[in-house]
């Protein structure tokens, strides 16, 4: 189902996807699709030729749930499943893809009790952000040890986004048994805007830049453009991944 049911015209949101190599690596491993309910970010590892073979799997799989009209939370933990199976057949048939895996993060629109609702997935340290009345604040919460830090109280978030440790992450996909997918289901708000990124881009912009860019947005795919602009100047040390949606104000809240 698309977003543009959450309306009360019909009118579609404004949705844009940016991606750059930035300014060290030598290939772009992150994957983005964006696609009628389906919005999905996923950051691949293992080196060329693996990271970014396990991410188009992930986003690919995902996407495959694009035109369904009835999709519920079971179902996409369910495809998630699939591209966890996939990444894992794959290894066994390519035996250079050992050890290859992604993360995998993203946006659908699921029905709950008839109406549409936002359900955001998460599988490792790429995150959902999401701006309403001007305000950002971080959907997901990372699968990463600094996280876990900051969870007990021994690192401040800010500590944890300069910690040298931050790109270890505890859940990914292509592991057996395969890592727990964390859902949140809420309802859309007039005039929101969701932020899908990779680590590439939550590394190098804070969350005041994120917020600055995006709540002035009308075009999703500019403002997508300029975050991955903005954290490839700031360093660009990874790849950089982001996708925009930007919903009208006619969003009816349920
Ligand atoms: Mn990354």
């Amino acid at each position: 189902m698309s977003p543009s049911r959450m309306t009360r015209s019909g009118k579609p949101p404004s949705v844009g996807v940016a991606s750059h190599v930035g300014k060290v690596r030598a290939h772009n491993e992150d994957s983005a699709r964006a696609e009628g309910s389906l919005f999905v970010v996923a950051d691949g590892m293992g080196g060329h030729a693996a990271g970014e073979v396990a991410s188009t799997i992930a986003t690919e799989t995902l996407i495959e749930l694009s035109g369904r009209k009835d999709l519920g939370v079971d179902d996409i933990v369910g495809q998630v499943s699939v591209a966890n199976r996939r990444i894992l057949d794959s290894v066994a048939e390519h035996p250079g893809q050992y050890g290859m895996g992604t993360t995998l993060t993203g946006v659908a629109v699921v029905l709950v009790d008839g109406t549409p609702h936002w359900a955001v997935f998460n599988i490792g340290d790429s995150r959902v952000y999401r701006c309403v009345d001007g305000t950002l604040t971080q959907v997901t919460v990372d699968h990463s040890e600094v996280q876990e830090l900051v969870d007990r109280g021994y690192l401040t978030a800010e500590q944890a986004a300069r910690h040298p440790a931050r790109n270890i992450i505890t859940r990914s996909l292509g592991r057996e048994p395969m890592s727990e997918v964390d859902t949140w289901v809420f309802p859309p708000a007039p005039g929101e805007r969701l932020v899908i990124c990779s680590d590439g881009l939550s590394n190098e912009l804070g969350p005041e830049e994120i917020e600055a860019v995006v709540e002035e947005a009308d075009d999703a795919q500019q403002a997508a453009e300029a975050l991955v602009r903005r954290a490839v100047d700031a360093g660009g040390r990874d790849n950089v991944t982001a996708i925009v949606i930007v919903m009208p104000d006619d969003v009816e809240a349920p």
